[in-house]
């Protein structure tokens, strides 16, 4: 059986109570939130920190879901359950359900965050793809006070963020705009399974029914926290076809970096990652007839 290695556990019970224990304790200590992520990498002993401070108290601080006229603010405590069983989040961003639904399993879903899911950094993070595609914004805040950095500026590469010694992610805000709707589609090798490969896609329309504008995030094919510009750029101005979605397929395979591992090769990856695409681009569009 897997252990971790000794750690002394903290609990916080306010977000300035979590964060004067981490400045207090330095880069010794990691914030421990739903564990589904930072627990396995410290049982295999691919992480090891002298301190776990648990937030799971600070879910009535931080565990919301508001949508305002202008903007959806998400807290980082909020679990994947949460996500998954909003209505109100489902109205206005039908992609979050989209990808909550296949998102490893009801025991993960219980526990596990938004906030450990953006902060975990892994290129194949569903809820990473969902917030890029959706252009999020990320707020931090550490002893000198609170910031807000864009998704693409929050994920500095694998397991990587902008999240600083002494500082944690509070909540995500979404911008909301008119007329749009969105979707994400995932092809995973067994069901639960981390993604092959994922995409979400996330479409506005002018007045006229042309594009105002369109963003993709893909997960699992390499780096991707920009929404993909060119296809942002294909798609404005264009009335919606399947020529339009072929070319913005076009754009994906030839954006993404995939690599071979156990759950595919390369090629493979790049295929998906046109395919689906097109498939949540097309999706994305239906709903907002609908
Ligand atoms: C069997 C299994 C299958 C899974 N399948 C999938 C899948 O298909 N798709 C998918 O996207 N995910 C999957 N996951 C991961 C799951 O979504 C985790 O819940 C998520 O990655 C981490 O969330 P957490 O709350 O558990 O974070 P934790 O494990 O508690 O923390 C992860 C990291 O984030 C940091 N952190 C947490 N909260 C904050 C905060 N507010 N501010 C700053 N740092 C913070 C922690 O210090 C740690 O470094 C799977 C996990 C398991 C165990």
């Amino acid at each position: 059986m897997q252990v971790p290695g000794p750690f002394e556990y903290e609990r916080a019970t306010t977000v300035d109570h979590a964060i004067g224990l981490l400045e207090r304790l330095g880069s010794t200590a990691r914030l421990v939130a739903g564990g589904h992520s930072l627990l396995p990498m410290m049982k295999l002993r691919l992480a090891n920190f002298d301190y776990l401070i648990d937030i799971n108290d600070l879910h009535t601080e931080l565990g919301f879901i508001v949508v305002g006229d202008d903007e959806v603010r998400i807290g980082a405590m909020t679990r994947h359950r949460e996500l998954l069983e909003s209505d109100e989040l489902a109205r206005v961003f039908p992609i979050f359900s989209d990808a909550e639904r296949v998102i490893a399993d009801p025991v993960v879903r219980n526990r596990g965050t938004l906030g450990g899911s953006l902060c975990q950094a892994d290129p194949s993070e569903d809820l990473s793809a969902v917030c890029t595609t959706l252009n999020a914004s990320c707020v931090i805040r550490g002893p000198a006070g609170t910031r807000t950095v864009t998704m693409e500026d929050f994920h500095r590469g694998p397991y990587e963020t902008a999240v600083g010694d002494g500082e944690m992610l509070l909540e995500v805000r979404i911008p909301l705009r008119p007329r749009g709707s969105s979707a994400y589609e995932k092809v995973e090798r067994r069901a639960g399974d981390w993604a092959v490969t994922s995409a979400g896609a996330a479409v506005w329309l002018n007045d006229d029914g042309t594009v105002a504008d369109a963003r993709v995030g893909l997960a699992a094919v390499g780096p991707n926290t920009t929404g993909i510009p060119a296809i942002s750029a294909a798609m404005a101005g264009q009335p919606p076809s399947e020529e339009l979605y072929d070319r913005a397929a076009a754009i994906a395979r030839d954006a993404c970096e995939p690599a071979t591992d156990q759950r595919g090769s390369a090629d493979y990856k790049r295929h998906l990652a046109g395919e689906l695409t097109r498939r949540t681009l097309r999706r994305a569009v239906q709903r907002i007839g609908g």
